[in-house]
């Protein structure tokens, strides 16, 4: 007899940042695949993680994190959006990406059907469905990426227990607007939905643009489960720092779901975040007016060799329109070519959506030092080259 494997984990791909950075790596490419910023994180905050590992516990901290950190978090919310929380509306995670697990094991019964916005973030869906649920896709269609009240009303059905939103969204690199942030909660009020509102890139916003947590809108904190990350907050990707906040109540069940994935997170690492979330606000505009500046970069590169590169409003990330480049050759077999033959790495958006994928997209991050993007730059130029 064989011992059978879950059939959702036997016939998943590997994750397409860890397939394009282990072929980056392989030829030697340039990665513009998988999102971390390689320049400008705050000395600051690593000097106190140095000293929390000398000074603070080494051994295991509290399931729920620091007090510290959750105080922290709860005043930068305070500080940044008027939220009045409290340490109780906080559970400290291993990232974003646990944060998310914890709220969809903690949200999702079997039979239950969650809605996201495709392309999505790429833990969405299997997430969705080791839960029991089904994920309930909403196209949303480039250059716009609008939601459209009628597309997600049509979405909503007997079964639908939450809308999983994402804003600023990844990988279309979009601050949603004011109206389509409330089209979002008129929807959840309505039919009385769950929001997990993944809002890890709340401070990586360009343009001079302005955030809103969804929990702010009239009825939506006793239903918003907020995802956030110190990863994005101060470019420390590696250190798998994040939270949920929301209602006590809520928070209660999503701290249950997270004491048995990971339980607790670093405390050191927790207690340097707790610092630079206290110490490293003058940190945070000259952080987006560098990202503002190497996105100008790539964008003009770019577009001196011909591509159509979509508009960014948050995030590092950039796509670039292959159709409207002049190019007939999908996502995934362009980003092949190039990262095997050119020389860079980047995300093909197929990857983000099962029902109906774009397959004339692909995703950069731009979050790089001016060399590293002028290497990626030049290597663009010549997979262009390559198809032309
Ligand atoms: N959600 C989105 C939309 C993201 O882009 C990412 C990271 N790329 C995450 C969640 C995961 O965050 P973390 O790295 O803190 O796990």
């Amino acid at each position: 007899m064989r011992a059978a494997m879950n059939p959702l984990y036997e016939k998943m791909k590997t994750s397409v940042f860890e397939r394009m950075s282990l072929l980056a790596a392989r030829h030697g490419a340039v990665n513009l695949g998988q999102g971390f910023p390689d320049f400008g994180w705050p000395e600051a905050i690593l000097d106190a993680a140095s000293r929390a590992l000398k000074e603070v516990s080494n051994q295991y901290a509290p399931s729920r994190g620091l007090p510290e950190l959750r105080e922290a978090v709860a005043a930068h919310y305070q500080e940044h959006f008027g939220q009045e929380l409290s340490a109780d509306h906080v559970c400290v995670t291993s990232g974003g990406t646990e944060a998310l697990g914890a709220a969809i094991l903690a949200t999702v019964e079997p039979g239950d059907e969650v809605i996201i916005f495709t392309p999505a973030y790429d833990s969405y869906a299997p997430m969705i469905r080791r839960a029991g649920g089904t994920p309930v896709e909403v196209g949303l269609k480039s250059p716009a990426w609008r939601i459209e009240r009628e597309t997600l009303e049509a979405a909503v059905g007997s079964r639908t227990r939450a809308i999983l939103f994402n804003n600023p969204h990844n990988p279309a690199g979009r601050l949603f607007e004011s109206d389509e942030l409330e089209i979002v909660a008129s929807v959840a009020r309505r039919h009385d939905l769950m929001v997990i509102s993944d809002e890890v890139w709340e401070h990586v916003l360009l343009g001079g643009r302005r955030f809103t947590p969804i929990a702010t809108l009239p009825g939506m904190a006793d239903r918003t489960i907020k995802i956030g990350s110190a990863g994005k907050i101060f470019s420390l990707t590696g250190w798998k720092v994040g939270w949920i906040v929301a209602a006590p109540a809520l928070t209660n069940a999503v701290a249950r779901a997270h004491q048995f994935l990971t339980f607790s997170t670093a405390p050191n690492l927790q207690s340097a975040v707790a610092f630079g979330l206290k110490e490293g606000e003058a940190w945070i505009q000259p952080m987006r007016d560098r990202f503002e500046r190497a996105c100008d970069r790539m964008t003009k590169g770019l577009r001196a060799n011909g591509y159509a590169v979509l508009d960014a409003t948050s995030t590092y990330f950039l796509c670039v329109d292959l159709k409207a480049s002049g190019l007939t050759i999908g996502d995934e077999a362009f980003a092949t070519t190039a990262v095997e033959r050119a020389g860079v790495a980047v995300v093909p958006l197929s990857a983000f959506a099962e029902r109906d994928p774009p397959r004339h997209l692909v995703r950069l991050c731009f979050g790089k030092k001016d060399e590293t993007i002028d290497a990626g730059v030049a290597a663009m130029a010549k997979a262009k080259e390559l198809f032309a």
